[in-house]
């Protein structure tokens, strides 16, 4: 049997395990953390993330901790809305889409991955300074939380170790150094009444200006009968240590929104109610020609570190632990075992990243705010037809491995939602 490290236990690390246990192995995952607590804020899961869940056994679970997406509606900054498509099932996908809270997610499979491969399977306070090797082992260099050094050896490593990975700074020194790409993310959530269907995702502004997005990630949030709506906004600041916990204020925030006026949410009111905002800088790192050295391979964000947008990051890297795990299963040679997920995984995954930067199907946004030059619309018919915006959102769809259905039959998708008003 391989003798299988992982290097993280956030959800790449995590669904790798569960996915190499589905298929006989027993890895153990090295964290640095010396206690996983529930940090982040929102994830919003596409089609293809609960399918894994699904075949994780987990649905039930999954289901219970996170709310159905069932509408996407986009606005330009007065509020006036421009597009709407709807979400999930609800589209007419097999799977359901839903939003769910990073942390709690990462709880529910940190739990599984201890309850089905043993208490021991996830090692705790130990941080992985770097790996060398050795004819068919690998050696990782583990550095205790007290300050104690071990080496572990195994056949084959999984690094999974996120966006800081320092096996990636190891096996890709030429493109250790990210690049900030001046635009910040400030992250909050704001405990309230739910808006709209209950599970609506809001996509606001212009994006040349300022961009937020919201959407609820828990019903009834710890008992206390509200609703926890995760919200982010993007905007440029003059920033560049990327870390998931650095707090931020939303009175930086506030003016971009302050002739934002949506009938089924007040935004101004939701972010001066946020608790703990955190600042998130969009780093800009470059997709990698190879994510393998010998038996070593990166997957997650380690591996493709793509901006936080449109949940594709989380449910590529909880993707890249079932590929994995088949081949590693059906492949004797691990090299070849990691160079054929490689080969499915690569190029697919890099055209994310790459779309990321640009701005995926949120360019509608940015076409409104230039053909009207920043102006209110009076039909947004007039501005970008629905057949238009529908053609863009087809192609991202399809390019995030989640084609829509109907669309190949000449459907149009997309709608406008009962609360639209077309003039202000
Ligand atoms: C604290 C935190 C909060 C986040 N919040 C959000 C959010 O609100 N929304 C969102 O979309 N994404 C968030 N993310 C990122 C999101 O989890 C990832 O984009 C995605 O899920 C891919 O997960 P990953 O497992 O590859 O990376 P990560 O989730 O970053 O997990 C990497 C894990 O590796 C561990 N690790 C790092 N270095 C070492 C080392 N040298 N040795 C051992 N272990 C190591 C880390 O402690 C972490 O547990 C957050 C990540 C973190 C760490």
């Amino acid at each position: 049997m391989t003798d299988i490290a992982i290097v993280g236990a956030g959800p790449a690390g995590l669904a790798a395990a569960l996915r190499l246990h589905q298929k006989g192995f027993r890895p153990r995952i090295y964290e640095t953390v010396s206690e996983l607590r529930p940090l982040g804020v929102g994830i919003d899961v596409k089609v293809y993330g609960t399918k894994e869940f699904e075949e994780l056994g987990l649905l039930e679970e999954f289901r219970a901790i996170s709310v159905d997406a069932q509408e996407s509606v986009f606005y330009n900054k007065y509020g006036q809305e421009i597009y709407a498509e709807l979400c999930g099932t609800h589209m007419g996908y097999l799977h359901e889409q839903r939003f769910v809270h990073r942390g709690v997610l990462q709880m529910l499979m940190y739990r599984t991955v201890l309850e089905r491969l043993g208490q021991d399977s996830v090692v705790l306070g130990a941080r992985t300074l770097g790996y060398h090797q050795d004819g068919d082992k690998v050696t990782l260099d583990i550095e205790h939380v007290d300050g104690s050094t071990e080496q572990i050896v195994a056949d084959v490593v999984i690094a999974a170790d996120g966006i800081k990975s320092v096996v990636r700074r190891q096996m890709h020194p030429e493109s250790a150094d990210p690049v900030y790409s001046g635009i910040t993310m400030w992250r909050g959530t704001t405990l309230m009444e739910p808006f709209a269907t209950g599970g609506t995702i809001l996509h606001i502004g212009a994006p040349q200006i300022s961009s937020m997005i919201v959407y609820p990630i828990a019903d009834d949030w710890q008992g206390s009968g509200k609703t926890l709506v995760n919200w982010v906004v993007e905007a440029t600041r003059d920033e560049s240590v990327e870390d998931w916990n650095q707090l931020g204020s939303i009175e930086e925030i506030l003016p971009y929104y302050d002739q934002t006026q949506i009938p089924i949410l007040d935004v101004q009111q939701m972010l001066r109610d946020a608790g703990e905002v955190y600042l998130f800088p969009l780093i800009r790192h470059d997709p990698l020609d190879t994510w393998v050295d010998g038996r070593v391979v990166l997957i997650g964000d380690a591996a493709h570190a793509m901006y936080p947008r449109g949940g594709n990051g989380a449910c590529q890297s909880i993707v890249d632990g079932a590929t994995l795990a088949d081949k590693l299963a059906t492949i004797e040679d691990p090299h070849e075992a990691l160079k054929a997920f490689e080969a499915q995984r690569l190029a697919m995954v890099n055209g994310i990243v790459l779309s990321h930067r640009g701005e995926g199907y949120e360019v509608i946004r940015r076409m409104v705010e230039e053909r009207t030059n920043g102006e209110p619309f009076a039909d947004i018919e007039d501005v970008l037809p629905l057949a238009e915006a529908d053609e863009i959102f087809s192609k991202y769809h399809a390019l995030v491995g989640q084609p829509r259905p109907g669309h190949e039959a000449g459907d149009a998708t997309g709608f406008r939602t009962k609360y639209a008003q077309t003039a202000h």
